[in-house]
């Protein structure tokens, strides 16, 4: 209960950082004034919680304020993308104190990968921002994380990474806690420390890149399913007549919307006569067309807007089912911005008969391309939240890999690793 108690206390502290005096924090908590005076002292203790008077104001003492010490530690969050591996440094506010991005093609290569990520997070760990010592890795992988193998990567997209323990081995070379989780659930963890998400209890998000995937913050816990794959709306139908997928079905959003299916459908227009200046771009990207779509380019427009009405039909579909307060769309795509909100909007608009439709609150997320590292790095903070003890470095006591996450978290607790 004790310890239950403390992380009440600290996660209170941790939401109000301008501070908060033992009086407010006995009247939140609901716990005395005595228990909260010695959970306080032991807080302290450890640095968790720091201490400074307030200015004198009308006489008499000066109050108290206390503060969650943002700079006792650092986290570090890792985005593993099939073609790139992007690293952040965080303090404990979730604040990037740095960062850095490599391409690099990971599904054939696990060892090479493996070495990437722990060169880079020495990297990370030997900067003069990185203060006091490493809490955890965050690591964000691009497939779904089955509950009952969280250490794996789906063996049917990444064959080759079928008997790595990705977990256990980086926390072998590295020698902290390792926190896994699928890159569009970190997206949405990411919104809801230091984004579009903050203070909304349920939203989706929504993550268009090569792959298209889903994050559901349902009561303020990333919902995960049975098994741990929710949120697959990237292979939910929004044209049964559309292309084929990867998948085996036809007309998937992931189909009609991901950057490759984008950068056919350019091709195929192009190689049919349209007129486009995307037909002068060598190794054509998903973010040449969005370039050439702001520069007015006819065909690049029209892909944009075709991409803004299929996602409609998927956001749509996602309202009526998990009716969240707001949606926020992110990755590569989400760069179109307004260009790809309007068609968004209007699909959504054509659909408009359910009240969820109606009040939808559709946005761009704002945390750029880190932002599934950010995620990744906030994985630790939240779990470190829940349960104190990370915090006292007790790996005698706990496992070294998150491995329950996704069914601790689904049981209703509050986040625990
Ligand atoms: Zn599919």
């Amino acid at each position: 209960m004790r310890s239950h108690n403390a992380s009440v206390i600290a996660n209170l502290a941790f939401g109000r950082p301008a501070g908060v005096s033992r009086s407010d924090l006995a009247r939140e908590s609901g716990l005395s004034a005595s228990t909260v005076s010695a959970i306080v002292a032991d807080l302290m203790g450890a640095e968790l919680l720091t201490s400074s008077h307030l200015a004198r104001s009308s006489g008499g003492r000066p109050p108290i304020v206390l503060r969650f010490n943002t700079k006792r530690n650092h986290i570090i969050g890792i985005e593993l993308g099939v073609s790139h591996v992007s690293v952040v440094l965080s303090d404990l506010a979730g604040e990037v104190v740095w960062r850095n991005r490599v391409e690099w093609y990971m599904p054939e290569d696990p060892p090479g990968t493996l070495r990437l990520i722990g060169a880079l997070v020495d990297e990370a760990r030997a900067r003069p921002e990185a203060t006091g010592e490493l809490l955890g890795l965050g690591l964000a992988v691009p497939c779904p994380v089955d509950a009952l193998t969280p250490d794996r990567l789906s063996p049917r997209l990444f064959p080759a990474w079928s008997e790595v323990r990705l977990a256990a081995q980086l926390h072998h070379r590295v020698g902290v806690r390792v926190f896994v989780d699928n890159d569009a659930n970190c997206g949405a963890i990411a919104e809801f420390y230091v984004g579009a998400g903050v203070d909304i209890p349920d939203f989706t998000f929504i993550k268009v890149a090569t792959g298209v995937g889903a994050g559901h913050m349902v009561q303020s816990h990333v919902y995960r399913g049975f098994s741990g794959i929710a949120g697959e709306i990237g292979h939910t139908t929004v044209d049964p007549k559309g292309r084929p997928c990867r998948c085996g079905l036809r007309g998937c959003l992931e189909a009609e919307i991901g950057s490759g299916a984008i950068v056919e459908k350019a091709l195929e227009a192009i190689a049919a006569g349209r007129e486009s200046a995307l037909a002068e771009v060598a190794g054509l990207t998903l973010a040449d067309i969005v370039a050439a779509a702001e520069r007015g380019d006819a065909l690049a427009l029209e892909l944009i807007h075709d991409a803004g009405a299929h996602l409609g039909v998927g956001v749509a579909n996602l309202l009526n089912l998990m009716n969240p307060a707001r949606v926020i769309i992110g990755g590569r795509l989400a760069e179109a911005g307004d260009l790809l909100l309007e068609p968004l909007r209007e699909s959504l608009r054509a659909r408009a008969l359910w009240t969820s439709v109606e009040r939808a609150d559709v946005v761009i997320s704002s945390l750029g391309e880190e932002q599934i590292a950010i995620g990744a790095a906030a994985l630790v903070l939240r779990a470190a939240l829940a349960d104190l003890s990370l915090f006292w470095g007790s790996e005698a006591a706990v496992p070294p890999v998150s491995a329950p996450v996704a069914r601790l978290w689904r049981n209703g607790g509050v986040g625990h690793p």
